[in-house]
């Protein structure tokens, strides 16, 4: 084991001024819950990096996990060492033989955030440099393409020795931007909306539409299962089932059949507001894509978005199919997303969904159904599920999370 700890680097947060400490706290939170089941572990933050001491764990393990996490720009497995000079010269050569770097090409690197520190930059890569040389057989310098960089850091209370900087995803820590409903299909493109949401900070809680008998046990399956993908960037994701094979059937004996689809919509993102309002979000996300189907023409949009004046987040809009697939792929949800099982959406598309739906039409078919008792009813018979980034599933009563 040649490393102890694993230093992170902030991404974005670190411009945050003021809000820091509110970020910071934020992505330790996560990080908690995303490395839930390493026990030996202790994670540290300060104003500019975070620590977690492995206490024994593989960091390659953890790199894993830390490779989802929003909020982070990189890491690296580190050795802390005392400031003194021959201590850090020693553990130098102590990795460098780990890494059993004779025959090989090097440089080092120091970065000193702590001024006072006797050696400046220029003065510890030399020391360290010449260190290395003098012990270790045919190693030599290269300052454009080693094989290993020692990078060195030189902070107020130890310096950190790493050869290794892994990227982090970037973005803001989930929760950091506020929390909203993702309206999660087992499609391709919800999924990739909801992770490019948290990307952003935001905190995802999901509603998923049902309609048993006509969609399967499985297809409920496939939507928990993208869940437990997001739930590897959340540490925890809640995921609220709504009966929704009442209403669907209520649509179908009572709106003309092109307008079908755009009803149905209007009535999901009634219930969806609902939910939200009950749960404290600010908003809503989907992954509608503009003109990708009929219900994401503008003018649908346009006639959807009127049953609510909550910010509808489309972090779609504007991507192209093959780049949201691109997007699926990379963050393991488009196996998922392939499976065959059927949503409620796609039993009972019609044939010729209107592609321009007017509002005033809406209205009308819409007159015909008490569909507030019906919003009532779907959002009593919420089943609300708890996923988490391992395999458990914890269930528990709409009402309990009040
Ligand atoms: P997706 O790939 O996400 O299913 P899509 O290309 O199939 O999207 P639509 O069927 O028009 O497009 O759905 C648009 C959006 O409406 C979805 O991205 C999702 O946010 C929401 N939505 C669709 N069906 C459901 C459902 N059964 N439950 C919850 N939300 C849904
Ligand atoms: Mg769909």
């Amino acid at each position: 084991m040649i490393y102890d700890q694993i230093l992170i680097r902030y991404g974005e947060i670190s411009t945050k001024g003021k809000n820091r400490t509110f970020f910071v706290d934020k992505l330790r939170r996560n990080l908690k819950y995303v490395l839930n089941e390493y026990k030996n572990i202790k994670i540290r933050a300060d104003r500019d990096r975070m620590y977690i001491q492995l206490n024994g764990e593989e960091w390659e393990n953890i790199a894993g996990k830390l490779q989802k996490v929003f909020g982070i720009q990189s890491f690296s497995p580190v050795v802390k060492v005392s400031k003194d000079i021959e201590q850090v010269k020693e553990q130098a050569l102590i990795i460098f033989q780990k890494l059993q770097a004779s025959g090989k090409t090097f440089k080092v690197s120091t970065k000193r955030s702590d001024k006072e520190y006797p050696y400046d930059t220029n003065e510890l890569n030399y020391l360290l440099g010449s260190h290395l040389l003098q012990n270790i057989d045919s190693l030599t310098v290269d300052v454009h393409h080693p094989d290993l960089e020692l990078k060195v850091e030189v902070r107020k209370d130890a310096i950190y020795l790493t050869c290794e900087v892994i990227k982090g995803a970037g973005g803001m820590p989930v929760g950091s931007s506020g929390k909203a409903m993702l309206m999660l299909s087992g499609g391709i493109d919800s999924p990739v909306a909801g992770y490019l949401s948290m990307k952003r900070g935001l905190k995802l809680e999901a509603v998923h539409f049902y309609s048993p008998p006509f969609t399967s046990e499985r297809s409920k399956q496939k939507v928990l299962d993208l869940g437990k993908k997001l739930a590897q960037v959340s540490g925890q994701f809640i995921i609220h089932i709504v009966p929704f094979t009442e209403i669907q059937q209520l649509i179908q004996e009572h709106v003309p059949e092109n307008y079908t689809m755009t009803i149905t919509r209007r009535m999901m993102l009634r219930i969806t507001e609902e939910i939200r309002h009950r749960q404290e979000a600010l908003a809503i996300v989907t992954g509608e894509s503009l003109g990708q189907v009929a219900s994401q023409t503008l003018e649908s949009m346009f006639t959807i978005n009127e049953v609510t004046n909550t910010p509808i987040i489309r972090p779609l809009v504007t991507m192209d199919k093959n780049d949201i697939i691109d997007v699926a792929r990379e963050i393991d949800t488009l196996e998922i997303s392939n499976r065959p099982y059927e949503d409620c959406c796609t039993v009972f598309t019609p044939a010729q969904p209107k592609t321009k739906p007017k509002r005033e039409n809406a209205h009308k078919y819409e007159g015909y159904m008490d569909f507030e008792a019906l919003i009532k009813k779907a959002v009593e018979g919420v089943e609300t599920i708890i996923v988490n980034a391992g395999d458990s599933l914890e269930q528990s009563e709409f009402s309990d999370l009040f």
